[in-house]
C-alpha cells in the first residue's frame, strides 16, 4: 500500500534484514520499557500483519505485565488474522481507512482491498476486538465524506478518529494543500448533528474527544497541527531498526538496537532512555524539523 500523504511515489528504501530488530530484542527492549513504567504498547509499522510470525511477538508481550497491547493496520489481512489477534491478547486494532468510496480509496490507497478492509473492520468488531478507524482528513479528496464516517462508525459500534494532515520530509507543499483544521472537521460533522467537545480523561491521550448529543457516540480528532498536545503527550517510538524517538517530529534518539549488540548493561540502556525523556523539548519545532518525520518509519 502506498498512501500518497505517507509515502513517496518513488516508494522507499528497505532497511537491511539484519539491521531490523529480533522479536528477542524487542521482547528484551519491552522488559526493560516495563521497568520504567511503560503500561501500553502499540505495535505498528510499515504494516505488522506483514511480518512473519507477528502472533508470536504478540503472545510473549501478552504475557508481560502491561494493561493493553494495540495494533495499527492498514486492515488488509485483518480479517484473517482478527480471532487470532483477540486470542493472543490484542485489546484494540486501529485499522486506517481514509475513504469508504471505491474510487478515493482506490485513488489514495493505489489498491482496490477496500471490501477487504471494511470486511476485516467487520470481522475484528465480531471476534470481540476493540476497533478503531483512523481517517486522515484531506481537502478535496475524502473531505465530503466525514460526515459519512460518523455514520459507518456510529452504525457499527467502531471508534473513530479524524487525524489532520501532518507534513512529512518530501510533502510539506502537498501537505498545505489537503490540510484541514480540526474546526472545520467539527463544523462539516455540526452540519448534521450537535457536537459536545468533551474533557479527555484518559492519561496521556492525544485526541480531542467530541460527543454527538443526538446520540452517546463519540469521536476523537488528532489536531497535531493546529493544537499540539506535546504538553501530555507521554510516548516513545522504537523504529525497526531500535532507534528510540520521543516525538514524531524529533531528532532520532539512542539506537537501542546498537546498544543490545554491544552488550550494554539494561542499567545503560534505561539510563539512555531516561535521557530522552528528559531532553524532550515542550513543544516541537515543525518549521525546522519537518524533515525528521518519516511517518512510515515511525509507525504514527
Ligand atoms: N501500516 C499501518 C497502517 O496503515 O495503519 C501502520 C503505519 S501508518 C504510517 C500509521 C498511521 O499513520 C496511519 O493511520 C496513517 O494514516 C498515519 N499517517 C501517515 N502519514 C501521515 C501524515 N502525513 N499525517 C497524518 N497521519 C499520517
Amino acid at each position: 500500500m502506498r498512501c500518497s500523504y505517507c509515502i513517496p511515489e518513488e516508494g522507499v528504501k528497505f532497511i537491511p534484514s539484519d539491521e531490523i530488530l529480533r522479536y528477542e530484542e524487542i521482547l528484551t527492549l519491552a522488559d526493560i520499557f516495563i521497568g520504567k513504567g511503560i503500561k501500553k504498547i502499540r505495535i505498528t509499522g510499515g504494516e505488522p500483519l506483514l511480518r512473519n510470525d507477528i502472533l508470536f511477538l504478540i503472545e510473549r508481550l501478552g504475557t508481560k505485565p502491561i494493561d493493553e497491547i494495540v495494533l495499527t493496520t492498514n486492515g488488509i489481512l485483518l480479517g484473517e488474522y482478527a480471532e487470532r489477534l483477540k486470542d493472543s491478547g490484542v485489546e484494540r486494532v486501529n485499522v486506517s481507512l481514509d475513504s469508504l468510496n471505491k474510487n478515493t480509496y482506490q485513488r489514495i490507497t493505489k489498491t482496490d482491498s477496500l471490501p477487504r478492509v471494511i470486511d476485516g473492520i467487520h470481522k475484528a468488531n465480531k471476534s470481540g476486538l476493540k476497533v478503531k478507524v483512523n481517517v486522515v482528513a484531506m481537502r478535496g479528496i475524502n473531505d465530503s465524506e466525514l460526515l459519512d464516517f460518523v455514520n459507518f462508525g456510529k452504525k457499527n459500534n467502531i471508534g473513530l478518529r479524524f487525524i489532520e494532515v501532518m507534513p512529512q520530509y518530501y510533502s510539506e507543499e502537498m501537505v498545505k494543500d489537503l490540510f484541514i483544521g480540526s474546526k472545520e472537521i467539527v463544523s462539516q460533522i455540526e452540519k448534521e448533528y450537535t457536537l459536545t467537545s468533551l474533557k479527555n480523561s484518559q492519561k496521556g491521550s492525544v485526541e480531542r474527544l467530541f460527543e454527538i448529543r443526538e446520540t452517546d457516540y463519540k469521536f476523537g480528532i488528532i489536531n497535531a497541527m493546529s493544537d499540539p498536545f506535546c504538553s501530555h503527550c507521554n510516548r516513545l517510538r522504537l523504529m525497526a531498526n531500535g532507534v528510540l524517538k520521543a516525538c514524531l517530529f524529533g531528532e532520532d534518539g539512542p539506537n537501542l538496537k546498537k546498544m543490545l549488540g554491544e552488550n550494554k548493561k539494561e542499567e545503560e540502556i534505561s539510563r539512555a532512555i531516561e535521557k530522552l525523556v528528559m531532553d524532550k523539548p515542550e513543544k516541537y519545532f515543525i518549521d525546522e524539523r519537518t524533515t525528521n518525520l518519516v511517518m512510515n518509519r515511525v509507525g504514527g
